[in-house]
């Protein structure tokens, strides 16, 4: 059968930043039968993600990361529908996912590797499985229940980072379903910033790329930070940092501003920074989601009760065709992406 599929064409540099030529398009072909424990499925989602930049280098520098090959397809989170079924537990037509999909129109895939789906708890929105109701949302609320300390009727202001990308936009409201009195969000456009106030509940947002980032959030939380969900790591964290208050907490969530450099993660914090965050007892403990998927199911339930309730709002950035994949990826990576970045995947 033929397909088509992108495979990694060739490699930024560990200090280079990444564009769409870094990956290629191409005609393949996979087995006509499909063996026994394994389905034929036709993809219809793929999730570009940041933590991919790392799968560019030859080292991910990181244990739980494969580098991709050159020429070789890339993978990631995927949906799909079943179209042949040669596995006891999955039917023609069933939606199921997975963390390793090839970035590839159609697959054979062991069936014992997916994830059945039930469109109905996200409302019939699929790709929200790659994104609130998948891993960005259960990092958002795993992180703040692991590591932010967050409690009802504590009078608590959260910071978020990156907030209007796919982790940072739940984060905000998450923080604010789990307690947080106030929520301030920190975006790279004034079109992020208003969707953040206005659609997403958080009470005001920093176009970082504008003005005097220290004074604003200085004049938005006059009480201090108390939980800050760090998404983009650099100068932007170093100035939260500098206004969180005594044992306060910072969700490490991750650090996307020092992914096209060659620097260990997480990224020490500057001298100065550093002795700020031990003085005043700021927890900043690393914080990995796959460490906790003993607690996917009840989240995942969690997190499609929110959406039903239409207490969590969820936006995506969709792109259309696999050809469109490493764009997409470098247009995320550039903020070119409100919520989530999806690539919609058709022959
Ligand atoms: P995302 O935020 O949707 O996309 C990345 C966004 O980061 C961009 O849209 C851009 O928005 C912003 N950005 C890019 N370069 C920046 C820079 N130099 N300074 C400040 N902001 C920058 O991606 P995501 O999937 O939600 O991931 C967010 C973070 O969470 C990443 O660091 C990722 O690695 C991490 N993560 C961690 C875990 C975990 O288990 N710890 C799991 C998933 C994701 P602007 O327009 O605002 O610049």
């Amino acid at each position: 059968m033929i397909i088509q599929r992108v495979v990694l064409n060739s490699r930024p540099g560990k200090n280079g930043v990444p564009v769409a030529e870094n990956f290629r398009l191409e005609q393949s072909t996979i087995a006509d039968t499909v063996q026994a424990g394994h389905v034929l499925v036709k993809t219809l989602y793929l999730s570009v993600d940041p933590y991919m930049r790392c799968r560019m280098n030859e080292d991910t520098g990181s244990d739980y990361l494969r580098p991709w090959q050159l020429s070789e397809v890339a993978d990631g989170g995927g949906i799909g529908v079943v179209e042949e079924s040669k596995h006891h537990n999955l039917a023609k037509g069933d939606f199921v996912t997975s963390f390793t999909w090839p970035w590839q129109t159609s697959a054979i895939l062991d069936g014992d590797s997916l994830q059945k789906l039930v469109p109905q708890l996200v409302n019939g929105r699929l790709s929200y499985f790659l994104g609130a109701a998948g891993i960005t949302g259960l990092t958002a609320l795993l992180g703040i229940r692991e590591k932010g300390h967050v409690a009802a009727g504590a009078n608590q202001t959260m910071v978020v980072s990156g907030a209007a990308g796919a982790c940072g936009s739940l984060a905000g409201q998450i923080g604010r379903l789990e307690g947080c009195s106030r929520v301030v969000g920190i975006a790279g456009t004034d079109e992020k910033c208003s969707i953040l106030v206005q659609e997403m509940g958080f009470d005001a947002a920093i176009n970082y790329k504008k003005g005097d980032v220290a004074k604003q959030l200085r004049e938005l939380c006059p009480g201090g930070v108390d939980v800050y969900f760090d998404n983009v790591g650099g100068d932007i964290s170093d100035t939260v940092i500098s206004q969180m208050n005594q044992n306060s907490h910072i969700i490490l969530c991750g650090q996307i501003s020092q992914y096209n450099k060659d620097v260990p993660y997480p990224p020490p914090l500057p001298p100065d920074i550093e002795k700020i965050q031990k003085e005043r007892n700021i927890t900043r403990e690393r914080f990995l989601v796959l460490n906790y998927m003993d607690k996917q199911e009840a989240s995942v339930l969690q997190l499609c009760q929110w959406i039903q309730e239409g207490k969590l709002k969820v936006r995506e950035t969709v792109v259309e065709g696999l050809a469109n994949i490493g764009a997409a990826f470098q247009s995320m990576m550039n903020g070119g992406n409100i919520g989530k970045q999806i690539v919609s995947v058709s022959e």
